[in-house]
């Protein structure tokens, strides 16, 4: 990038200006990572100070059987496989009940899209859990799901909002959402829910006074203006509604061979590579100044492994997650040596080492506690450094 333009995009940037699509593929092309890394930390910390918020939640995944079979996508199974499995309601609430010590505020939900398994179970699954864990707020299911709701029900997403909100749905999960833009997307997505679907179903629950998450897939087949093009579309819609409460860049797994059949279910793997700690570091920095009207950004530490999401909150990132127990859909598809498993007390001291205020939340971001402000440099320096995978 030439000189005049890297001042051109840092004043913008300062000036608290918004980035265009031209900017936006601009700092893509940029390598130098630390000046991408300190536009985005100043922005971050403009929004948010030196915060980093973080939940204790546990996410579980009700069913791995689903109808579609999205290339990237080493979770699901077909009915009959060996390993498909899915969960009676009593056995999704024995292994929610098993994290109560956790002091867990929040249950994190999303399946295959099942297709034998009636509408009707999901908002029963809703309500035998908020009777078992009331103080316990329900995140579950992705737009995908939704418009699968639709199909398997009749119903229309409206109606279908509003009896899961009754049987006590907090929030819609962000996923569905991998790349919109067509020219990737139908090489990736194998069922119907595309952007148009997507983001009506986000609309209507951000009426229905619903703080949602928004993710985005990379790392595999796209380029950096597909990236470009995905967080302005939610941008754009963020306008309206406001009410994306956070954006989640997820980093694009590898497959390893199954021990159980000796598969690898992610088809495209031979054609592409994991996103590097270099590029995802960029990928969070550019969402940040792009995604300029969410208030924040998380990094799912399963995807990035620990010293990459420290790192992360100083390149926009402002939220981590979370306290997890079990966490399948990545863990079919990790072998990276990420730890499948992560406790409160873990997660502060790794927001302390990284040099960050922890800062307990719920599901709509309201504060439940704020901790201490991290130790000095020279009191880290003082004790040996824990060494992060
Ligand atoms: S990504 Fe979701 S919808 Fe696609 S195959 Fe996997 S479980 Fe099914």
């Amino acid at each position: 990038m030439d000189a005049g333009l890297k001042r051109e995009l840092e004043a913008k940037v300062y000036a608290g200006e918004r980035l265009t699509r031209e900017d936006g593929i601009a700092l893509y092309e940029s390598d130098d990572l630390a000046w991408l890394g300190r536009l985005a930390h100043h922005r971050r910390t403009e929004l948010n100070g030196d915060r980093v918020m973080f939940n204790v939640n546990r996410h579980l995944n009700l069913t791995n059987v689903c109808s579609a079979s999205c290339a990237y996508c080493s979770f699901q199974r077909k009915p009959g496989e060996k390993d498909a499995y899915t969960m009676r309601i009593d056995e999704a609430v024995r292994k929610a009940k098993e994290m109560e010590d956790e002091q867990l505020t929040e249950l994190h939900i999303v399946n295959g899209l099942h297709p034998t398994l009636p509408w009707r179970y999901y908002p029963k699954v809703l309500r035998e859990l908020k009777a078992a864990l009331p103080n316990v707020k329900l995140k579950c299911f992705t737009a995908t799901e939704v418009q699968w709701f639709e199909k398997i029900s009749g119903l229309s997403a409206d109606e279908i909002l509003d009896e899961l909100m009754d049987a006590g749905l907090e929030s819609l999960t962000g996923g569905g959402a991998e790349i919109f833009d067509w020219e990737v997307r139908q090489h990736i997505v194998d069922h119907d829910c595309h952007w148009e679907d997507w983001s009506r179903i986000h609309a209507l629950a951000h009426r229905k006074g619903m703080k949602t998450p928004a993710t985005m897939l990379y790392g595999h087949i796209e380029e950096p203006r597909h990236r470009v093009d995905h967080v302005l579309r939610l941008r754009e819609l963020q306008d309206e509604t406001g009410g994306f409460a956070v954006f989640i860049p997820l980093r694009y797994q590898h497959d390893f061979v199954d021990s159980a059949d000796g598969k690898i279910r992610n088809r495209i793997q031979a054609r592409t590579t994991m996103a590097s700690p270099a590029e995802s570091l960029k990928t969070f920095a550019v969402s940040r100044l792009l995604f300029d009207n969410v208030p924040h950004v998380k990094c799912f530490w399963v995807m990035h492994g620990l010293s990459v999401a420290q790192l992360s909150l100083n390149f926009g990132a402002d939220d981590l997650d979370g306290s997890v127990v079990e966490y399948k859909i990545t863990h079919d598809a990790d072998a990276y040596g990420t730890p499948s498993t992560m406790h409160r007390e873990d997660l502060l001291d790794l927001i302390w080492d990284a040099g960050f205020r922890p800062v307990e939340r719920d599901t709509r971001y309201n504060v439940v506690r704020e901790y201490d402000a991290p130790p000095t440099l020279a009191q880290r320096r003082a004790e040996p450094q824990q060494v992060w995978a």
